[in-house]
């Protein structure tokens, strides 16, 4: 039985003419349907939200009560909602249990942040106080990934700083985020949180709307580019975290067997569609080979299965454009040059199961090399000297992520400064937690989230400066 959800407008929950389908990856079955949300709907959310702005920024207390309420409710159905992640996303259980009680996590961290007001000493003035205020409605539009998780990157600090929201998730993974509207409905006053669904028109609606002052989008280069050109005429604030095609680099003098799962790991996580897992690894010419054979090893002892078998170790790549995709790439690989270590065919002749690929031999203008796979393929590529793998690294647009390992630590943090990438890390890659901000150079994005600096992205500065008598 296919399971149906509604959108939450201003409070109501809210069905729609127009239906669309949802496939679970795993079986290429429907699992369930979402409303496509009409002009006029969207109309209506966005009123709400602007209804709702004048008494929601009031309170900060009262908000920091509900985000944490929110939190609290996520905790108790993460059964629920973990299941339904798994059915439409594809993720083994466990991981979409650990989405769940992250994006909990998320919620509290934020309820306790400061909303920073300086006073500022001036001569000839009484007081002069810079204040953050909320810049109005957020439009948030949500990829396929990580769908609760980025939702409440949005939300939460949206929220706590007196925004109201309108949210969109992707049309791949919409259920799960609307039925946490549903479930958190009872908990925010009407209009301040709303969740609309549809496909990538709804979001262009969405970016073009007149009511909203933000946008803050994740999702990729592309759709990034076309939601800042929506946002010009109207000189919306934007927050975009886009893709990646993040380098790892490993030192000379390191031993592959002891990285190896933690690069594995790092790479391969959600079947590769992370926005920061490593896709690319540069290795020195003298281990390279036992590098590959290494993460090969690894790569041929997966268990791959439907996310609710918990044996899975990887589920499906999430829908049939990006499982096409992956494979055309790895095709291209094969074409070129490309040595295919381990994996790289379909798995099993029914769901979107791609055997984790290693890649060695290719050259870096090669599209797996070239482009942001977001998917189980991962091409190592050799290098010899330092400054090279430098130049190769920060060649190309993107600018989101990377990793230096070596057993110098000091020599790999300095490398790091080289690297043009937003978050560097040194002997790991992946860690994300909400006290730190992330986001991407160059290409990869505009602003961060996380921490007080993606919190006060949600707000604008106001100068209330008092003259002297
Ligand atoms: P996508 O850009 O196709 O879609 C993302 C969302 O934008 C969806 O809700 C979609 O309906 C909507 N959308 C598409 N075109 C639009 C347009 N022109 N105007 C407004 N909205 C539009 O991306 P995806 O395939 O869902 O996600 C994968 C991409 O997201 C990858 O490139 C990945 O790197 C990136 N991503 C980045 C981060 C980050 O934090 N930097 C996190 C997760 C995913």
């Amino acid at each position: 039985m296919t399971m149906t959800v509604k959108m939450t407008i201003d409070g109501e929950q809210i069905a729609s003419e127009q239906q669309f389908e949802v496939l679970n990856p795993a079986i290429e079955e429907v699992h369930g349907t979402a409303p496509e949300c009409s002009r006029d709907q969207l109309d209506s959310a966005m009123a709400a939200a602007e209804h709702a702005l004048h008494s929601w920024r009031q309170d900060v207390d009262s908000r920091r009560s509900i985000l944490r309420q929110c939190a609290e409710r996520m905790r108790a159905n993460t059964e629920e909602l973990a299941k339904l992640l798994t059915q439409e996303q594809g993720k083994p259980l466990a991981k979409a249990k650990r989405e769940i009680g992250g994006s909990a996590r998320w919620f509290e961290y934020t309820a306790d942040l400061e909303i920073p007001s300086t006073l500022i000493d001036v001569q000839g003035q009484d007081s002069v106080e810079v204040l953050r205020r909320p810049l109005g409605v957020v439009a948030a539009i949500i990829p396929w990934n990580y769908p609760v998780m980025t939702a409440v990157w949005k939300i939460a600090p949206a929220l706590l700083t007196g925004n109201t929201v309108v949210l969109k998730p992707s049309p791949y993974t919409p259920l799960t985020t609307l039925r946490l509207g549903e479930l958190l409905n009872d908990l925010i006053p009407k209009g301040v949180l709303n969740i609309v669904s549809g496909g990538d028109v709804l979001g262009e609606w969405m970016s073009c709307h007149p009511a909203v002052r933000k946008i803050s989008f994740t999702g990729s280069i592309s759709a990034g580019k076309s939601v800042a050109l929506s946002a010009a005429p109207d000189l919306k604030r934007l927050t975009l975290e886009l893709g990646g095609n993040d380098p790892a680099i490993i030192l000379p003098n390191t031993d592959p067997k002891a990285i190896a799962d933690k690069l594995f790991t790092a790479a391969f996580e959600n079947s590769g569609q992370v926005c920061v897992a490593i896709k690319r690894i540069f290795v020195p010419e003298d281990i390279y080979r036992e590098t590959i054979d290494e993460l090969a090893t690894i790569a041929r002892g997966v268990k791959l299965g439907n996310g609710l078998d918990e044996n899975t170790d990887l589920g499906p790549v999430n829908n049939r454009k990006q499982f096409e995709r992956v494979q055309e790439l790895v095709a291209d690989a094969k074409q070129n040059g490309g040595t295919i270590a381990a994996g790289g065919g379909r798995y099993g002749d029914k769901g979107f199961f791609l055997e984790p690929a290693i890649v060695g031999d290719l050259a870096d203008d090669a599209r797996l090399v070239a482009e942001e796979q977001f998917g189980p393929a991962l091409p190592i590529l050799p290098y010899r000297e330092i400054e090279e793998v430098i130049e190769r690294a920060n060649s190309g647009k993107f600018g989101l992520a990377a990793s230096v390992w070596g057993s110098n630590k000091k020599q790999a943090a300095e490398i790091a400064q080289e690297l043009d990438y937003g978050l560097v890390w040194v002997n790991q890659h992946l860690n994300i937690v909400p006290q730190v901000p992330i986001g991407g150079l160059k290409w990869s994005g505009i602003g961060v989230e996380n921490g007080p600096w993606g919190l006060l992205e949600y707000t604008e500065l106001q100068v209330i400066e008092v003259a002297e008598d």
